[in-house]
């Protein structure tokens, strides 16, 4: 198993930090966790097809979370030809509604996908790319989760909590992925919530969002949203994980010193390793040591 950062930002836009999105090879499959702005393209970055892809699970429908949920179903579906299977989805609802206004005859998409199934010239495309005439339109199959689930796909289960972000307006979940080769939390977007705590217990590796310094911003409207890394940090100890990944982190936190200063204090209160995630960083996830000097 091997993860990585795909997208590490907030909605604020940067080159350097993509919109929330992690990715997950396995022996023959490859999960996505998240599909944030600009994800598709960091996904090229790591060396993967959207055609590789089986599995895409969205923690909550915040656009930094799932704007480019349309390119890769597209992409994916362009690039495939008719010889992959659907991309499975789950998220909470209304993730069905938004598949559907994306892809249905009337949807955003529609006049694109009735030029490409039905203009000659996408036509002939298609059949160069190995295609079998009628061209189906895509159709992922998009199951709508809640807390509580389990989802068991062969080798690997993914389990699903609520956590405490934007309510009512969006339910907002996360996601504890089950292998043999370990055990990954995505804590999605979160204020410190018990329900985190007890789907993270034991886990190897805990993406926890890192969105401010704790003690700087008090305002409730925001703390009882977000995570800072004292909170995350605190989860982590709670839970006894092996690791911290800080994500959905802003611009304001990776200056020089201040990204430190977070490290160091997250480590006052969790003992643990403790990574700053970046884009594109592969996570280890067993223990982390010194490299030799060469
Ligand atoms: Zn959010």
């Amino acid at each position: 198993m091997k993860l990585t950062l795909l997208g590490t930002g907030t909605p604020a836009p940067l080159t350097h930090r993509a919109g929330s999105s992690y990715l997950v090879r396995l022996d023959n499959e490859a999960l996505l966790f998240d599909c944030g702005p600009g994800a598709v393209r960091r996904l090229l970055d790591a060396g993967v097809s959207p055609v590789a892809l089986s599995h895409l699970f969205l923690t909550h429908l915040h656009y930094d979370h799932c704007v480019d949920y349309g390119y890769l179903v597209l992409n994916r579906w362009d690039q495939g030809s008719g010889k992959i299977p659907e991309l499975e989805v789950f998220g909470p609802p209304p993730t069905k509604r938004m598949t559907d206004l994306l892809f249905a005859d009337d949807g955003v998409y529609g006049p694109d996908l009735a030029g490409r199934t039905r203009h000659p010239g996408s036509q002939f495309i298609y059949e160069i790319r190995g295609g079998v005439l009628p061209r189906k339109r895509p159709s992922p199959r998009v199951s709508e989760v809640a807390k509580g689930q389990t989802i068991e796909r062969g080798s690997w289960t993914v389990q699903v909590a609520e956590v405490v972000h934007c309510q009512p307006y969006l339910t907002c979940l996360a996601y504890r992925l089950n292998t043999p080769g370990g055990s990954i939390v995505f804590g999605g977007d979160t204020a410190p919530t018990a329900s985190l705590t007890e789907l993270s217990r034991g886990a190897d590796v805990l993406l926890h969002m890192c969105h401010m310094i704790n003690g700087l911003v008090e305002d409730p409207r925001i703390t009882s949203c977000c995570s800072g890394h004292l909170d995350a940090a605190r989860t982590a100890n709670d839970a006894g994980v092996k690791t911290l990944v800080l994500v959905h982190i802003t611009e304001q936190l990776e200056q020089p010193g201040v990204r430190e200063r977070i490290v160091h204090e997250a480590a006052q209160i969790f003992s643990g390793q403790i990574i700053f995630g970046d884009d594109l960083m592969d996570v280890p996830l067993g223990a982390i040591a010194p490299v030799e000097i060469r």
